[in-house]
């Protein structure tokens, strides 16, 4: 069977264009912003040493300049702020036979919630937004099918603002992440998705190798 990442399911409930550009992506740079909030997430509940977090990040992303520091020394004052549980495991593989979708977990913890997810993005304000509700929903799937974990509650660990929100993912939840992922089956078979110009278009960081009939990002550039 073909499996497809929880990621990009993700990626297709939002957009099913970006779904079928970044899969025929032949290499992708990590984002600067995930490195440093991936390295910060393995010291949480631990001492948070600058240096040291700091030294990790220049060595595992090249990209990653002295022009970011500031950065990374913001989100990890903000860190500083926030209680955060210690995990037993880090960046474990989970996967659904059943569904055919494949993903994996940042942060695995003794107690509930037992499954911690990093984001590289500022928490919502009220609620959780729809994109980590799905995310959460196949996570909690795949945790169940894996790692025998009911996984019903996982907790969002939000780098850039130090904030933790814990999600439950609904039945609807669910139903719309199995709708998404059997489109992005449907992608890879070789459906070629239309382009819808919605407002988001206006900011998607494809816009400019987003055509009418879409073409290998690698084609463009
Ligand atoms: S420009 Fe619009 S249609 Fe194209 S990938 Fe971005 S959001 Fe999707």
């Amino acid at each position: 069977m073909d499996f497809v990442t929880i990621s990009g399911v993700v990626l297709c409930h939002s957009c099913p264009v970006r779904y079928y550009l970044e899969t025929r992506r032949e290499f992708e740079q990590e984002r600067i912003e995930y490195t440093i909030a991936k390295q910060i997430s393995y010291h949480l509940g631990r001492d948070l040493c600058n240096d040291e977090i700091w030294d990790e990040i220049r060595l595992i992303n090249p990209n990653i300049s002295e022009e970011d520091y500031p950065l990374f020394e913001n989100w990890l004052e903000k860190c500083r702020d926030c209680s955060w549980p210690v995990s037993i495991e880090s960046d474990v593989e989970i996967r659904s036979n059943k569904l055919g979708v494949i993903g994996r977990i940042d942060n695995l913890f003794e107690s509930e919630p037992n499954i911690g997810i990093i984001r590289a993005g500022c928490a919502p304000e009220k609620g959780i937004y729809k994109s980590d509700r799905i995310r959460c929903a196949l996570v909690s799937i795949c945790a169940a099918e894996t790692l025998k974990i009911k996984g019903e509650e996982i907790l969002l660990q939000y780098i850039p603002d130090g904030v933790t929100k814990v999600c439950k993912p609904s039945p609807a939840d669910r139903r719309t992440a199995i709708r998404a992922l059997s489109y992005a089956k449907k992608i890879d078979r070789g459906y070629i998705p239309e382009k819808k110009n919605t407002e988001r278009c206006n900011t998607c960081y494809l816009k400019d190798y987003c055509l009418t009939k879409p073409k290998k990002i690698s084609d463009l550039i």
